[in-house]
């Protein structure tokens, strides 16, 4: 509005000057004598020659400042200061004004081509400003574009909210498929995006696979409850037309989309804390099942913050050496005696509370912390038992690993350097790994387990069930142990299901030459049961729960003396 105002102030100004310029230089052109000025004589004909040119300063400032209106401004004061002079030279003959005549036609084609020129450079800012708001890739709103709007929304004192909706299988699907592939998948996303906002909303692209939807606060819908499940019904639309499969490059694929969403101004004050609170929020539901559209609550920060107490502990207690292992037996169900024993970790937070090995463990797996708690774990449960499998030789220590550990080039040579430099032999090792390692990069796991398996260390398959192990997987890496996983073995008697599960499994195990452990065994009937099938190994409160390391060793005696 102020930059119109101006505007019109400096068309008005200039035009004013223009006329006067206009009206001397006609004047002087008519005194037809010389003009003394100092000693300086200049001719009525030299004076108007100057002020033409200053004229057609004015009128090009006023096409710089006022663009069309400028132009036939400046237009409309040629044809009125050029009229006299055509009829003079038509009805009157007077042929000395063809000059000033040739210098109005000039000044017209001048004023055209300023005006073309500068409308030439709106026009190519406009490309720049557009280009500068959209994704190159899908076309869409990209991430300043959005910033934009949701900038111009909280200054207008608009309510609203804002959805990020990311796709939780988009980065595996990129590993599989390249990133050509991922990039087909997100124009074909952005095409059902674009044809799907209405009006009070506004849709964009936020990162490499996010998009972000702002919704206007309904005006006539005062209830907040109401509004929100409003609003959660239109998210889930969004995520249904993500849900649709998608066929690209001949391959049907299906995307596990999910929503975050955040309200303006309850949730944030502005733009950044609300695009914080929606990735608090993400980051507290990605691979929560159920959590497909998710509304910011304090409760997410809170607990984000505690997870950030808890990694500054576990890094503390990796170079102060506080992490605390203990030992749970394993048992062989048929004869009774003992096979090894599972290295479980345990930290307590600085007031000694302890604190839960999953949970500490996914924080881990999250920040990548995960790698040394695993490095730390393997050389320290290795170093404490040396000497115990010395006397032991069939005794088996096992350890757990990351699914993402064994994808890493050269781990194998880590633990089989670690377990050299040790002296500790390879084959009272196992390391156990979760079905999650056949999500992705198959071919790194394989070399690892591969590597591990000719030189005698041993690998089970953790939680065994739960994942995405299939037998064709099976096959290519073989294991030596499956461990069925504690949810199968908590329903064994109240799901036929379960029970037909068990026994599948067993029989699997021994097909692949591999042993079947079950987990998590607290009764006598369980046992039985287990052993009626076929089940090689039982680990559980039943035979034993974590014990300190003074304790396993005294059960290694015990046993040994009972022999
Ligand atoms: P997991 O590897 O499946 O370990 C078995 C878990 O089941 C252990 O819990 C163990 O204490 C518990 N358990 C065993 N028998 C019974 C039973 O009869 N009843 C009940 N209620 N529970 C039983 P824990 O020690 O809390 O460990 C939880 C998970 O944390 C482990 O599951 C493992 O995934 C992870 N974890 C623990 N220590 C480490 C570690 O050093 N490295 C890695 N990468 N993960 C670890
Ligand atoms: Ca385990
Ligand atoms: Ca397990």
């Amino acid at each position: 509005m102020q930059k119109q105002l101006k505007t019109r102030i400096s068309i008005i100004v200039l035009t004013f000057f223009a006329v006067v310029v206009t009206i001397v230089t006609s004047r002087v052109t008519s005194m037809a004598r010389n003009l003394e000025v100092g000693r300086l004589v200049l001719s009525s004909s030299q004076i108007a020659g100057v002020l033409t040119n200053i004229r057609l300063i004015l009128l090009v400032a006023m096409v710089l400042v006022g663009k069309k209106t400028g132009m036939i401004i400046s237009y409309v004061l040629i044809l009125i200061s050029t009229v006299p002079m055509i009829i003079q030279m038509f009805f009157l003959q007077k042929w000395d004004g063809i000059p000033g005549l040739a210098n109005t036609v000039c000044s017209v084609i001048l004023i055209y081509v300023t005006y073309s020129f500068i409308n030439n450079i709106n026009h190519y800012n406009k490309i720049l400003h557009l280009l500068s708001q959209q994704d190159p890739l899908t076309g869409m709103h990209n991430l300043t574009a959005v910033r934009d709007y949701i900038d111009k929304r909280i200054k207008a004192g608009k309510e609203f909210y804002i959805s990020f909706l990311y796709i939780e299988n988009f980065a595996q699907l990129n590993d599989m498929m390249g990133r050509d592939f991922g990039n087909s998948v997100l124009k074909s996303l952005a095409g059902r995006f674009i044809g799907s906002t209405v009006e009070g909303e506004y849709g964009g692209k936020n990162g490499d696979s996010e998009f972000v939807i702002v919704i206007d606060s309904s005006k006539e819908n005062k209830d907040p409850v109401a509004e929100r499940l409003e609003v959660d019904a239109r998210v889930k639309q969004f995520i249904k037309q993500v849900k649709r499969p998608l066929i690209i490059e001949n391959t049907e694929i299906t995307l596990e989309p999910r929503a975050a969403i955040v309200r303006y101004p309850d949730d944030g004050g502005d733009i950044n804390e609300l695009y914080r609170h929606l990735d608090d929020t993400i980051a507290h539901y990605r691979n929560q099942a159920g959590a497909e559209v998710s509304f910011y609550d304090a409760s997410v920060t809170n607990e984000l913050t505690e997870n950030g107490k808890i990694e500054d502990r576990l890094f503390k207690a990796l170079s102060t050496d506080e992490i605390h292992l203990v030992f749970q037996p394993q048992y062989n169900l048929r004869t009774g005696k003992l096979r090894g024993f599972e290295t479980l970790s345990r930290l307590e937070d600085e007031e000694g509370k302890s604190i839960r090995p999953d949970k500490f463990i996914q924080i881990a797996e999250k920040s990548n912390l995960i790698f040394r708690v695993d490095n730390w774990v393997l050389i320290h449960a290795i170093k404490r038992f040396k000497d115990v499998v010395k006397e032991n030789p069939d005794l088996v220590i096992s350890v757990n690993i990351s699914a993402n550990h064994l994808q890493k080039p050269g781990y194998a040579e880590f633990v089989l350097r670690t377990l050299k430099e040790n002296e500790f032999p390879n084959k009272n090792l196992e390391i156990e790994i979760t079905e999650t390692v056949f999500a992705s990069a198959i071919e790194n796991v394989k070399a690892a387990m591969d590597k591990l398996r000719q030189n005698e260390v041993k690998v089970a398959l953790d939680d065994f069930g739960t994942g995405y192990a299939s037998l064709s997987y099976l096959s290519q890496l073989p294991v030596n142990l499956l461990k069925i996983d504690k949810s199968f073995v908590d329903k064994m008697h109240t799901s036929c299901e379960d029970m037909d599960f068990i026994k599948l499994i067993i029989s699997m195990g021994h097909v692949l030459h591999a042993e079947v452990l079950a987990e998590g065994v607290e009764s006598v009937e369980k046992k039985e049961a287990l052993l009626e099938w076929g089940c090689d190994l039982v680990q559980g409160y039943l035979t034993g729960k974590p014990m300190e390391f003074e304790k396993a060793v005294e059960v290694i005696e015990k046993e040994k003396g009972s022999v």
